[in-house]
């Protein structure tokens, strides 16, 4: 039975790459009819950020990854956030203490400081608290008993720190990765407990994962080198033989290539990195917007797709899946190793592919909401026809009125560039011509539009490309758009002819 877990920590705006590792949960557990966790981990309250809980729900929510247990669906193995299991946490480090895998230091930040100092000095690259350095330093293994005793009575901080083995190889066989080894020298005495009586994330993490039975650890490559550590505690706590599977993910690079994708990349691009916008403390404390892929008008079935190709590939050419379909098709061994670059122009794609399935009516909200902020009425039949024929073209919702607006609203300007190079005397004599034609029209069709200007352009032996850009141009605006002859239909031959006379004047 698959059980995953999504475990995001709630310091601020979800990363992008947050939604990716959540959706590859997401896919995994529902591939395999198992079932995802989605667990808060909050321990850290120096960097506790409020709303961030709520950010992260909404996100989850609006790209449609709705754990089957969580704080706010409920679940056998709860409570889902880490801050409401603190006793949990506190009785496995004292199993750790009394079976001699951990103890207590009571080192202050100024012996810390100088230990590391000390370590400079003598020119260790990265001064470690470890079976090495803890001989001299303050904790249960250097103290005697009474003295341990008396410190804990007296009430002095303190904090519980693994007792990393000194000799010893530690090695997993990652999903994606392959075997991973670390010697334990390379490994810290990491704090388990601090002085606050909260766990650090390394136990809390892996007691969790072993007490909501999680039988698989997706997660971000960021947490790679603690998966040696965190296998320790699995051996020390006798929890092995159920140990979960682990399959870290490639990173996020920036566009480039060169280095992690950062919040930087975004704003300086004018690409959002969050699933949807938010306020939070930025870097130096102070709150900044973070812009959201919701807000710019992203579709969540196609940042699914976008974002299930960011590292993983189905193995084939087919690029547009459903979510059905991922589940479908997702497998770990089709991870790669590599970094995937974080290209906006593909998102975007995957946008608009999304668009132009969609029908007339589901299309027409998205205009219709702008019309109502425009005061602009329009009848659904024509609304819908309007956006059948704009949907090839667009990428975000916003589009049908950014570029469809002159289907309301009467030219005002005229691209400059097309007036300068295509309006010329013949396009004009075929503009009054072509007015006067559709005016005797009985009605005017995509069809007859074509045939009446087709007729025009014979008698007049002017073909059709030097004139097509004017005719657009006059009716439209622009030099370019969907096709002219529906647009044509769509507004009326009155309507047509008005504009027509407004722009040979
Ligand atoms: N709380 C960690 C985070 O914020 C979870 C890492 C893990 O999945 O083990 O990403």
């Amino acid at each position: 039975n698959v059980r995953v877990r999504f475990a995001p920590s709630p310091t601020g705006a979800l990363h992008i790459g947050g939604v990716r590792t959540a959706l590859y949960n997401y896919l995994f557990a529902k591939k395999y009819n198992g079932t995802m966790v989605l667990r808060i981990e909050d321990t850290d309250q120096a960097r506790f950020v409020p709303g961030a809980e709520e950010y992260i729900r909404e996100s989850l929510e609006w790209i449609g990854i709705i754990a089957d247990e969580s704080p706010f669906a409920g679940g056998e193995y709860g409570p889902y956030r880490q801050s409401e299991r603190k006793e949990i946490y506190a009785q496995y480090a004292q199993r750790l203490i009394d079976e001699g895998n951990a103890y207590y230091a009571f080192d202050t930040p100024e012996d810390l400081e100088a230990m590391r100092e000390r370590l400079k000095a003598a020119r260790v690259d990265t001064p470690q608290y470890n079976a090495i350095t803890r001989t001299q330093m303050k904790n249960s293994l250097t103290l005697s008993e009474g003295e341990v005793k008396e410190r804990l009575n007296s009430g002095e901080p303190y904090v519980i720190r693994l007792k990393v083995p000194r000799k010893e190889e530690v090695r997993l066989n990652d999903m994606v990765r392959g075997w991973v080894m670390v010697h334990s020298s390379a490994i810290d005495d990491k704090v388990l407990m601090k002085s606050d009586g909260m766990p650090t994330y390394h136990l809390a993490n892996v007691v969790d994962d072993h007490l909501m039975k999680i039988t698989h650890v997706i997660r971000g490559e960021e947490w790679l080198p603690s998966a040696p550590l965190h296998v320790l505690l699995y051996q020390f706590l006798g929890w092995e033989s159920s140990m979960p599977q682990f399959a870290h993910l490639p990173l996020l690079l920036k566009p480039d290539g060169n280095g992690k994708l950062s919040k930087r990349d975004g704003d300086k691009h004018g690409f959002p990195v969050f699933p949807i916008e938010g306020k939070f403390p930025g870097k130096d404390g102070r709150p900044e917007v973070f812009n959201g892929f919701r807000e710019e008008g992203y579709l969540p079935d196609a940042l699914i797709n976008f974002l299930a190709f960011l590292g993983w590939n189905p193995g084939t050419d087919q690029e547009i899946f459903s979510l059905e379909e991922l589940i479908e098709a997702f497998s770990i061994e089709r991870i790669g190793k590599s970094g995937a670059k974080f290209d906006i122009e593909k998102a975007k794609w995957y946008n608009q592919q999304y668009i132009k399935v969609k029908s007339g009516q589901e299309l027409s909200t998205y205009l219709q909401k702008q019309l109502e902020t425009h005061n602009i009425s329009c009848a659904q039949e024509k609304l819908e026809r309007i956006c059948e024929a704009m949907r090839e073209r667009v990428v975000f919702p916003v589009d049908f009125w950014k570029d469809g607006q002159f289907f309301f609203v009467k030219p005002e300007n005229y691209d400059e560039d097309v007036v300068r190079k295509k309006w010329t005397e013949e396009a004009v004599s075929v503009l009054e011509a072509y007015r006067k034609a559709i005016l005797e029209a009985d009605v005017l069709s995509a069809e007859d539009a074509k045939s009446i200007l087709n007729n025009i352009l014979d008698k007049k032996g002017v073909k059709l490309g030097q004139v097509m850009q004017a005719v657009r141009l006059a009716i439209t605006g622009k030099g370019a758009g969907p096709d002219l002859m529906e647009i044509i239909e769509i507004l009326g031959k009155e309507e047509v002819a008005d504009r027509i006379t407004k722009a040979i004047g």
